[in-house]
């Protein structure tokens, strides 16, 4: 009988393959750590006080202390930043955008993970999920305990934003941040706490899924458009329209809004009370400020629920645009971005409801 050389190659082919994935096991997904600092790589002198520095430890030293991610993923490191997240920059988040874009075709990397500080990671994520052109993971992570501290909460947070990094379950999700074995969207989450290690909250559209170990249930996709449905690109971009955050209060002076247009702004997000409220004089200088192209935006100082248009005043005739969904800092965030671009209040308001 005359041996078909080709289909012995390929059987012997199958064989090789077949021992080596019993042998050694699925291939690891490559997942690759951009560093920026925080508490996370924080430390203090000792286990147990309050006082610690962000942003002292590097990254190497965070993967070391949990060599079991070794097992679970092919781990590459970049330190991008070394930064406690109150010094997060416009610059700082650009770098790691690009790198992301750079790499979202690269066969060297499978998903990627963002150390980052807390205070500011609802912005850094939010403008990933409006930046980042990928359907690859991008899971950020941090910690509430300094790397030094007795029971610090760091090392199974990174260990599990490493497993859904390399998770293909993940894909297609968005920006993702993991901590304290919730898996949240970069759209919803929110801070919640100064100090508990429980400190995100997704509270209008809920957790993308739950991680336990490094094993990932995902039960949700985020509803709003992002990455490459996003139509927001940041290449070549250097710097963003300065857009300032005015927080309303009882008896609210509204010369802050006037002084803040004077320092440059070209948009003004205010933290409102209620729904993205304000006093009348406030109201009006909003108004002034709109009629000279400035863009004002109400969102809410209040934890969850909507801003909507002309509910206790009336957004069509003063020219304002509504925050829907997004927080102050997440409104900032995409009015600064959105303004790279000339656009109607109409699509301004549009932008505001899709993101
Ligand atoms: N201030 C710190 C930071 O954002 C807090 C933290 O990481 O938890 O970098």
């Amino acid at each position: 009988m005359k041996l078909n050389i080709n289909f012995c190659k390929k059987i012997i082919l199958l064989l090789i393959l077949s021992l080596n994935i019993s042998m050694f096991g699925q291939a690891k997904p490559k997942v690759l750590i951009l560093a920026t600092g925080g508490t996370i790589a924080g430390s203090a002198k000792t286990g147990v006080q309050s006082g610690y520095t962000s942003g002292q430890v590097t990254i190497d030293a965070m993967v070391n202390a949990i060599p079991d991610a070794l097992k679970v993923a092919d781990i590459k490191g970049e330190q991008i930043a070394n930064v406690g997240s109150q010094d997060m920059s416009f610059e700082i988040m650009l770098k790691v955008a690009n790198r992301i874009n750079e790499l979202a075709n690269s066969n060297d990397v499978d998903g990627f993970v963002i150390t980052h500080g807390t205070d500011t990671m609802e912005e850094t994520a939010f403008f990933l999920n409006l930046t980042t052109k990928t359907d690859k993971p991008v899971v950020l992570v941090g910690s509430m305990r300094p790397s030094t501290a007795i029971s610090a909460d760091g090392p199974l947070n990174l260990y599990n934003a490493i497993a859904v990094a390399g998770d293909p379950k993940a894909k297609g999700r968005g920006v993702l941040l993991v901590m304290n074995d919730w898996i949240h969207s970069a759209q919803s989450l929110t801070k919640v706490s100064t100090t508990a290690v429980q400190t995100f909250m997704s509270p209008l559209r809920g957790l993308i899924g739950i991680t336990s170990y490094g094993t990932n249930d995902f039960f949700n996709y985020p509803s709003q458009k992002f990455g490459k449905n996003s139509e927001f690109d940041v290449k070549g971009v250097s710097s963003f329209p300065r857009v300032d955050i005015i927080y309303a209060d009882a008896d609210m002076k509204p010369d802050l809004i006037d002084a803040s247009i004077e320092r440059g702004a070209k948009g003004i997000v205010i933290a409102g009370v209620g729904n993205g409220n304000m006093n009348k004089a406030s109201l009006d200088a909003c108004a002034r400020a709109s009629k000279k192209g400035i863009i004002v935006v109400r969102s809410t100082r209040v934890a969850t629920g909507l801003v909507s248009r002309n509910v206790e005043c009336n957004d069509d005739e003063l020219g304002l645009i509504a925050s829907y969904a997004l927080n102050p800092q997440k409104s900032r965030i995409l009015l600064s971005v959105a303004l790279l671009k000339q656009r109607s209040l109409a699509e301004l308001q549009k932008i505001f409801e899709e993101y």
